[in-house]
C-alpha cells in the first residue's frame, strides 16, 4: 500500500520530512543544485522580471522542465501591485505557459488583482495543463468564475485567520481542485490540513486521502515519471 502522506505543493524554504511531501519553489534567477529525490516548482517570478534581461532564461527554463525533480512550472503570472507593466509580464507568463504544455507540467500561478487578465487569458490559450493559483485569497465572486474555469486552488497560512472569509470560500471548491501550501511562512502544512478538517467537518485522515489523490492525478502523472 502507498504510504499517504501530507502535500506541502509551494515552499520555499523546507524540506520534506517523514510525514510530508513538499514542492519547493525555485526562482530561474536562483543557483538550483537538485537531489535525486527533490521535487520543485521552477519558473520566473513578475516580481524578478528585469526588462532588460536576456532571452537565455527561457532555455534554461525548457532544459530544466525536462528533468525528473521538475513537477511543476512556476512560480509565474500576473501582479497588478509590483513588477512591470501588464504587457511585460502578460508576454513572460505566456512563455511559461507554453513551456508547461510542452512538458505537459502544471503551472504554479502567482496572481495578484489580475484575475480578470487571467481568465482571459485562459479562455484564449486553452490550455491542457492544470493551473494552480497558489495562495489563494479570492472572494465568492472571483472564486466561482475560477471554478467555471477549471483553476485549481491552492491554500495556505491565511487560512488560519479568523476574521479571514477563506473559509467559505474554501467549501464552494469541488474538493479534487484543491491543495495546500505553506509558501515562505515557515509553518508546518499540517496547521492548514488541521484547519481544512474543520472548516469540512471531516477527518485529517480523510482530507490527507484526498489531497494526495489530488498530488497524484496532477503533479505525478508526466510521461516522465
Ligand atoms: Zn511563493
Amino acid at each position: 500500500m502507498i504510504e499517504k502522506k501530507l502535500i506541502d505543493i509551494h515552499i520555499h524554504n523546507g524540506n520534506d520530512t517523514t510525514n510530508i511531501i513538499a514542492i519547493k519553489n525555485y526562482f530561474i534567477d536562483q543557483a538550483i543544485s537538485l537531489q535525486p529525490d527533490d521535487r520543485i516548482s521552477v519558473g520566473l517570478h513578475p516580481w524578478h522580471i528585469d526588462e532588460t534581461m536576456s532571452q537565455c532564461w527561457i532555455d534554461q527554463l525548457n532544459n530544466l522542465a525536462k528533468l525528473p525533480q521538475v513537477l511543476a512550472i512556476g512560480e509565474t503570472g500576473l501582479d497588478l501591485r509590483k513588477g512591470p507593466s501588464l504587457d511585460i509580464q502578460t508576454e513572460i507568463f505566456i512563455k511559461h505557459i507554453e513551456i508547461a504544455e510542452a512538458h505537459n507540467l502544471p503551472l504554479i500561478i502567482h496572481c495578484v488583482k489580475a484575475f480578470p487578465n487571467l481568465i482571459e487569458l485562459k479562455k484564449r490559450l486553452k490550455p491542457h495543463s492544470p493551473w494552480i493559483i497558489h495562495g489563494y485569497t479570492g472572494n465568492a465572486a472571483t472564486t466561482a468564475q475560477l471554478i467555471r474555469h477549471n483553476f485549481f486552488f491552492s491554500f495556505g497560512k491565511r487560512l488560519l485567520l479568523p476574521q479571514s472569509n477563506l473559509s467559505e470560500t474554501l467549501k464552494m471548491i469541488p474538493k479534487e481542485f484543491i491543495f495546500f501550501e505553506t509558501d515562505d511562512s515557515g509553518l508546518s502544512v499540517e496547521v492548514i490540513y488541521q484547519r481544512a478538517a474543520e472548516i469540512f467537518h471531516c477527518s485529517e485522515v480523510e482530507l490527507i486521502d484526498l489531497i494526495f489523490r489530488n498530488y497524484q492525478k496532477i503533479f505525478e502523472h508526466s510521461a516522465k515519471k
